[in-house]
């Protein structure tokens, strides 16, 4: 190895599982002549430990900025007590918009029902409700924003696109749930439908991300490409680990413009933390991305086939060991000896690897001018008086909003309508949303906005939070009441 073209990159250990994976993982680069100057980085529970509530020293972050790469071990992410997640800060705070987990199934050497998969998940990394902005607005409700951005959308969706035009992939496949999130889930498939009008040379579909799960779940050898939001990516690239045969055999990668960051699938698994028995698999693979994305794709490939050698020789670890089918069972460390064994043969059955690196440079449309007028706005209240009876409630805001030339189209509990003409049946929360016109004019403004809250508060009532109701060159940005 030449130290003077050793690739600078960042290595967190992470915890639970975390260092002994990462160890292993790095041995089998060092044995296969990976040509890489490795600087140690500590975030997750060391950081923590240590009084960073983030997660991540300002040490860290100079590296991190400088090297612009970095290796991860799974992060703990400590329950409650106002820590954030270090993983989700991370991809956030570096602009890590693409998180990309291809899946394969290596059957029969690992157990599986699904011999044919191959499919790649493409996940949304910095939005939707990740974006982790949650209130307590009352005593029973608690709210947490899903934001979707326009470019946000775009952005995974070209690298969608562009990653199936270079990979030579043939599909891609758009999952939300826009029947119901009309606004947001429907932004990204509005976005979708567009880009692919573009990409005449791939095809593109939609599901519904419920039956698309199903499927996934079913025959996921129908799938090709899949890009998805964040949640539901998430949710997606488990299963799609877990049924190819094991969460510890998934690497991914996220990137971003300049700037990537390869982790296993799977978490620090805590349960098996320390014993020796994990299967570093999954940040081996991560590491041979990485790799491939540096430019060493020749090392990659030495170290994927010898993995599959490995897997194929019936070398497993504990989560893969099937008596019967597996020849020896390994630990984290025998495992890692077992494919620096192998380095230099490829597997004898499975196909050998051969991996190809593209940069990928995504250019965003420029964005649509559109007029943007307050039509009128949603007023939260804290109310728990009269029996919770919506119509003494209704009653009282519409005389307060009509002394300010307001007036009041509907109630809603939790997005169903309760005033005018509600259900007795329909439940009732203590967390109301009453939405406002102006009286006697289309458009209004902020102004205006303030005489009405004046005019609530001044009537006794604990607004909690509002929201404007825009139009965008005509067309409502905003969903209706159910019932409305
Ligand atoms: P997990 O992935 O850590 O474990 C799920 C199950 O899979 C456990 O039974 C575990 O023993 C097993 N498993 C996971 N990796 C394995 C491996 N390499 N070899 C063998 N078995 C393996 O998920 P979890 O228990 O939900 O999460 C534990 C912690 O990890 C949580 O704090 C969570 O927030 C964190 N987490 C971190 C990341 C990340 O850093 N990217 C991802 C997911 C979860």
């Amino acid at each position: 190895m030449n130290p003077d073209s050793a690739t600078p990159v960042g290595v967190a250990e992470g915890d639970g599982i975390g260092p002994e994976i990462t160890r292993a993982t790095l041995r089998i680069l060092e044995a296969a002549g990976a040509s890489i100057e490795w600087h140690p980085v500590v975030i997750g529970q060391q950081a923590y430990e240590a009084g960073v509530a983030t997660g991540v020293s300002d040490d860290a972050w100079d590296l991190l900025r400088r090297h612009r790469l970095l290796l991860k071990g799974p992060i703990t992410t400590p329950q409650g007590g106002g820590y954030k997640s270090v993983n989700v800060t991370l991809r956030k705070s570096l602009g890590l918009f693409a998180n990309v987990r291809e899946t394969k199934s290596y059957g029969p050497y690992v157990q599986t029902r699904h011999d044919e998969m191959n499919l790649v998940i493409v996940r949304e990394n910095e939005e939707d409700l990740y974006a982790g902005i949650e209130h307590r607005q009352t005593r029973e409700v608690t709210q947490s924003l899903k934001l979707i951005s326009r470019p946000g959308s775009e952005r995974i969706v070209r690298f969608a696109f562009e990653y199936a035009r270079a990979y030579g992939r043939r599909r891609v496949t758009c999952m939300t749930k826009d029947n119901i999130m009309k606004l947001t889930d429907g932004l990204f498939h509005k976005t979708f439908d567009a880009v692919a009008q573009e990409y005449p040379d791939i095809e593109a579909d939609h599901l519904i991300i419920d039956i698309g799960a199903a499927k996934l779940a079913d025959r996921p050898d129908t799938f090709d490409v899949i890009v998805t939001l964040n949640l539901y990516g998430d949710i997606l690239s488990d299963i799609a680990s877990q049924i190819a045969g094991s969460v510890g055999l998934g690497g991914s990668a996220n990137v971003g413009d300049g700037v990537a960051m390869f982790e296993a699938v799977h978490g620090s698994a805590p349960d098996i933390a320390g014993q020796g028995i994990a299967n570093p698999s999954g940040m081996l693979l991560a590491a041979v991305q990485l790799l491939v994305h540096v430019g060493q794709v020749e090392v990659a490939e030495r170290i994927g086939n010898a993995w599959l050698r490995t897997l194929e020789d019936g070398c497993h670890t504990g989560d893969l060991y099937r008596a019967g089918s597996s020849i020896e069972r390994v630990g984290t460390d025998g495992f890692a000896d077992a494919v620096i064994d192998r380095i230099g043969t490829n597997p004898k059955h499975l196909a050998p690897v051969h991996y190809r690196h593209h940069d990928l440079r995504i250019e965003l449309a420029d964005p649509p001018q559109e007029r943007k007028e307050l039509r009128g706005i949603d007023v939260f209240l804290d109310w728990t008086e009269a029996g919770r009876d919506a119509g003494v409630l209704g009653q009282a805001v519409e005389r307060a909003a009509g002394a300010v030339d307001w007036k009041l189209a509907m109630i809603t509990n939790r997005g169903v309508k309760v005033y005018p003409d509600g259900f007795p049946e329909t439940f009732r929360t203590d967390h109301w949303r009453c939405r406002f016109r102006p009286e006697g004019g289309a458009v209004t403004d902020f102004d205006a906005v303030l005489r009405l809250l004046g005019a609530v508060h001044g009537a006794g009532f604990d607004v909690v939070k509002t929201e404007g109701l825009y139009d965008f060159d005509g067309v409502p940005g905003y969903s209706l009441g159910q019932g409305e």
